[in-house]
């Protein structure tokens, strides 16, 4: 079984272990999740029951160390998952990216022992839904500009601030907020990642689930600290200050799996298109036998593909440890740049139709347009590259 859209291209890193788990993750998704996705998106937010059966079926934290409750796995564990969740439909509406390959990992590269065991096993089976909090109201893009506060008076830190856009903002149950314990040093020190356990701690307020354009079985939500108080022993890692250089060395992975889900995307565009222009007839003949159809479908499987050579040869890096964050950055920008080229490209060989959320391609444009904005917007990542330079 392979991901691609070449049915004779199957990924180098794909062997046959992975082969099976997708096969596994396809059914589950299948079976478990794309059934659900209408209601989801109705209702905003996914079923917190989701989380459970991801956990049951061994979705959450792949890539984590069986000692932490994870499967053990790696990277391509991960991508795995990504991709089979993009084909199902759900992709992005199932906050797993955020909770499992982000959040989980800043644990895991940074988390004192007792930290680890305390939350990584729970994440793994559901119990516990993780976000990270990093923007505000009045800053995103400009990360050390953050104003929210995590000051040590006494014994405890206490939190004031607000967050705003954060996935999976509604189930959060373990929340990685960015704060400033420190005025003294230069911004970039005076960061740090200070968890908060959501369950009734007082001060903790989470705002509406924001109305977005796509991605709508995504909970959004603004949160708001007002004197939350917490023991400095939620600092990640334990020591103050660390927080910005914990998110920086995390960039590769984090911009890499947005690319991952934006390759598979396209790869689904394309299929979905071309089963489409095969059944639909205009002026007698199929809408698959205009030469039009034929050229923009294939300039699309072409790019998609070189997409996914790209973001392969990623893979291949960030598994051995050498994915440096231009190049991470160059896979975010440039794929989920193309993501929306092509989903735009196939949804006008839709017709009208196109245009009809019952159409999966409709939901797919809507969903799309997010990938140049988070994770870093795109002209972020240029900014990044050009430092190469
Ligand atoms: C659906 C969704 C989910 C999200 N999930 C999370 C989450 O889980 N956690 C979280 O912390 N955040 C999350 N975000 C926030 C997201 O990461 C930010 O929106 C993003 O980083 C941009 O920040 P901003 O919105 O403040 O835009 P700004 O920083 O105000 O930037 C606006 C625009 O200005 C331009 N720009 C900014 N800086 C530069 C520059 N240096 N050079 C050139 N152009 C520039 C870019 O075009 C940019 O798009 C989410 C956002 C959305 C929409």
């Amino acid at each position: 079984m392979t991901a691609a859209l070449n049915a004779d291209y199957t990924s180098p890193w794909e062997n046959e272990e992975l082969s099976i788990v997708r096969g596994q993750m396809r059914k589950f998704m299948d079976a478990e999740f794309a059934p659900h996705l209408e209601d989801w998106v109705k209702q905003g937010k996914i079923d917190r029951e989701a989380w459970n059966k991801a956990g049951e079926a061994g979705i959450n934290c792949v890539s984590i160390p069986e000692e932490y409750g994870g499967a053990g796995g790696d990277f391509r564990h991960e991508t795995v998952v990504m991709e089979e969740l993009e084909y199902s439909g759900v992709g992005g509406h199932f906050g797993h990216a955020v909770h499992s390959t982000i959040v989980s990992h800043y644990v895991n590269a940074y988390g004192t022992e007792e930290q680890k065991h305390r939350w990584l096993p729970k994440m793994a089976t559901g119990e516990m839904v993780g976000a990270i909090a990093m923007t505000e109201p009045g800053t995103g893009s400009d990360l050390q500009g953050v104003r929210t506060t995590a000051k040590l008076e006494g014994n405890q830190l206490v939190l004031n601030g607000a967050k705003t856009f954060i996935t999976n903002g509604h189930h959060a149950d373990l929340i990685f907020v960015v704060a400033k314990t420190s005025d003294d040093g230069k911004p970039a020190d005076n960061i740090s990642l200070v968890a908060i356990e959501a369950e009734g701690l007082e001060g903790f307020r989470r705002g509406r689930n924001l109305e977005k354009m796509g991605l709508k079985g995504s909970d959004t939500a603004e949160l708001f600290f007002d004197d939350v108080k917490v023991p400095p022993e939620n600092i990640l890692g334990g020591q103050d200050g660390q927080g910005f250089y914990q998110l920086m060395n995390q960039l590769p992975q984090e911009r890499l799996a947005i690319a991952v889900g934006a390759v598979a995307a396209m790869e689904r565009a394309v299929l979905l298109t071309a089963e489409y222009v095969k059944e639909r007839k205009a002026f007698g003949q199929r809408l698959m036998d205009f030469q039009n159809t034929k050229f923009v479908l294939a300039e699309c499987k072409t790019e998609a593909h070189i997409a996914r050579c790209f973001v392969d040869s990623c893979i291949e890096r960030h598994v051995a440890g050498n994915l440096d964050t231009a190049t991470a950055s160059m896979a975010k920008y440039w794929c989920s740049d193309k993501q929306n080229e092509i989903i735009d490209r196939c949804l006008q060989m839709f017709g009208g139709y196109g245009y009809m959320m019952e159409f999966p391609i409709a939901r797919m444009y809507t969903d799309a347009r997010v990938q140049k904005i988070y994770g870093g917007a795109n002209e972020i990542m240029k900014e990044v590259i050009s430092r190469t330079l």
